[in-house]
């Protein structure tokens, strides 16, 4: 049996009687004995801490069902990679939890939600993925949250990996538990390019706990930005606008900030949110940029 926990989707057409009985692809009841809950039904660039939340909760509280052997999460493409690297970090089972999503509409022509429906199903009752951390699935591949971007505006395969594949950190050794936190400190990304504003990083840092620079290069940028850095009292980690590579932590421009490594400013806004929850000390954070 697993659980069918729908999220922020565009992708799926369903059943008026049932609306969680998939028209496209019947055969998922095959496959496993699915139960389906609504968490939301919203743009996934509309996403909040609270539904994040919410979903970790629901999820933590099922997997305690001996007759609940995974999970699926539909999920608009734009943040899943966010949720699914968020949901990495806190969930707090070893059953798999595959999120999915589509890129066409389900009327399209080469409509791609039920094919990549399926594969999470499979992926979800899947001896494989059990212990793996969060997994999504998308045209026909199975990809780690950690590694998860989207590449690209259009293609069918917008959801993909950058291929590093270094082990990480993730949900029963996570140390991160949001059981008891009620909010997330605010992280704001800053965008580096030809003649950026540093004024804009100092607004920013006034109204934040964190920074993320999304950095040139290897994480590179001004030495007018590199002057607002080095005075800022808020912890600044430093990431590329590249979508790809590492960010190596002796080759960073500025004392004391930290390194996002092969983390997307995206992603590494999530894991600084979680981690400012623990703790402000730049090498306790390094040490965490390092283990998840
Ligand atoms: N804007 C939509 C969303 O992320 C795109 C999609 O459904 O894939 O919710």
């Amino acid at each position: 049996s697993g659980q069918f926990v729908s999220g922020a989707t565009t992708g799926f057409s369903s059943n008026k009687s049932n609306p969680f009985f998939i028209v496209g692809a019947p055969e998922l009841s095959e496959t496993a004995n699915i139960e389906a809950i609504q968490i939301c039904n919203i743009n996934s660039d509309d996403i909040t801490t609270q539904i994040w939340f919410e979903l970790v909760k629901k999820i933590n509280d099922l997997a305690k069902r001996e007759d609940v052997a995974g999970f699926v999460i539909t999920h608009g493409t734009d943040i899943m990679e966010e949720t699914a690297y968020f949901l990495n970090l806190t969930v707090k089972t070893a059953k798999p939890v595959i999120v999915t999503g589509a890129m066409r509409p389900p009327t399209a022509i080469d409509a791609d939600g039920n094919a990549n429906l399926s594969l999470a199903v499979r992926t979800a009752a899947s001896q494989d993925a059990y212990g793996k951390g969060v997994l999504v699935a998308f045209a026909g591949k199975v990809i780690p949250a950690r590694h998860v971007q989207k590449y690209s505006a259009d293609s069918l395969d917008a959801i993909t990996t950058n291929g590093s594949d270094t082990p990480s950190r993730h949900t029963l050794k996570s140390e991160f538990d949001i059981s008891k936190i009620k909010e997330l400190p605010k992280v704001s990304i800053i965008y580096f390019h030809a003649e950026a504003d540093a004024e804009l990083l100092e607004f920013a840092a006034k109204r934040s706990e964190g920074i993320v620079i999304a950095g040139a290069g290897a994480g590179e940028f001004s030495l007018e930005f590199a002057d607002v850095i080095n005075n800022l009292e808020i912890p600044v980690v430093i990431s590329t606008r590249t979508n790809s590579g590492n960010i190596h932590p002796e080759h960073l421009i500025c004392k004391d900030t930290i390194s996002a490594l092969t983390l997307p400013p995206a992603k590494a806004a999530v894991l600084l949110r979680l981690a400012l929850c623990v703790t402000t000390d730049r090498a306790e954070l390094a040490r965490i940029f390092w283990e998840y």
